[in-house]
């Protein structure tokens, strides 16, 4: 799928939920957020069929997403219907890791091939200061549990305030380097001030060479992070909604005041 701007588009992430069990300052606002309601919330039939279209018209890459996509009920079950899916190379999840001790070998068996894990520290107070109240050996255990499922690389994503040469981020890197983790720093973004910069050791952030579209939890399809573009797919059918995002994909992103971290996955 090529847009106006020649970017070849096959990346399609879907943020299954906007609930969390963290609340990390940096994504959520302090005072809580209105959640969508339930039946609001693309069902797991309504995002398979929405991704079989898009791998039909060209993507190849998948990621899960939130929120936190291991608090939606039966996740695995999700996993396994996008893997039966013929032509997505790369099954991906994104999590906090609090929960993947207890899930890694579920969605290791139900096709889920590796995951991001989101860990900004490895000083404990810090960690439960930075998501208010989060317990970090949960994510710990969460990465290891990934490892031992196989569902590697297993990437860390950690956000910095300013350089990956901050200490938090270089205890981080050092102990990815000692358990053979890859990880990846992504500068603290501020979506409504349109501050964003491309983030080291991955490949967003780079809107010329930006090859992603996302999947709200009510079925927005967002063609920029960065933009208050999107087209809901209950709405248009997935096929309209597919080009229409392609055609209005921006060549850059400017602000998005619509949506926050927390329901768009990042
Ligand atoms: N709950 C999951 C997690 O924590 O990884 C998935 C959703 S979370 C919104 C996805 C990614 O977005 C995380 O790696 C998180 O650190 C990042 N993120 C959230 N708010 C951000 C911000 N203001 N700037 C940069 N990255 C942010």
């Amino acid at each position: 799928m090529l847009d106006r701007f020649n970017r070849n588009i096959n990346y399609l992430r879907i943020s299954v939920t906007d609930r969390c069990n963290l609340r990390c300052r940096y994504c959520m606002p302090e005072d809580g957020i209105k959640l969508i309601k339930h039946d609001e919330i693309l069902s797991f039939d309504e995002i398979t069929s929405f991704t079989r279209e898009a791998v039909s018209m060209g993507i190849t890459k998948v990621r899960i997403t939130g929120g936190e996509p291991l608090v939606r009920k039966n996740i695995a079950e999700l996993v396994s219907m996008l893997a039966e899916i013929r032509g997505i190379t790369d099954l991906s999840m994104t999590t906090n890791g609090v929960r993947l001790a207890e899930y890694a070998d579920d969605l290791a068996k139900a096709g889920l091939m590796r995951v991001n894990v989101s860990l900004d520290t490895l000083d404990p107070d810090k960690f439960s200061y930075i998501t208010r109240g989060g317990e970090i050996n949960d994510t710990l255990a969460g990465i290891e549990a990934a490892q031992k499922a196989g569902l590697t690389p297993v990437k860390i994503n950690c956000v910095i305030k300013n350089t990956p040469g901050e200490d938090d981020a270089r205890m981080v890197a050092e102990y990815c380097m000692k358990k053979g983790l890859e990880v990846r720093f992504i500068r603290e973004m501020d979506l409504v001030g349109g501050s964003f910069s491309i983030v080291h050791g991955g490949s967003g952030g780079n809107c010329a060479r930006c090859n992603r579209l996302r999947l709200t939890p009510e079925g927005t399809l967002k063609p920029c992070l960065f933009s208050d573009i999107g087209y809901n797919v209950r709405k248009h059918g997935a096929t309209e909604a597919l080009r229409l995002a392609l055609e209005n994909k921006p060549e850059c992103g400017t602000i998005n005041s619509k949506n926050g971290f927390y329901n768009i996955g990042g």
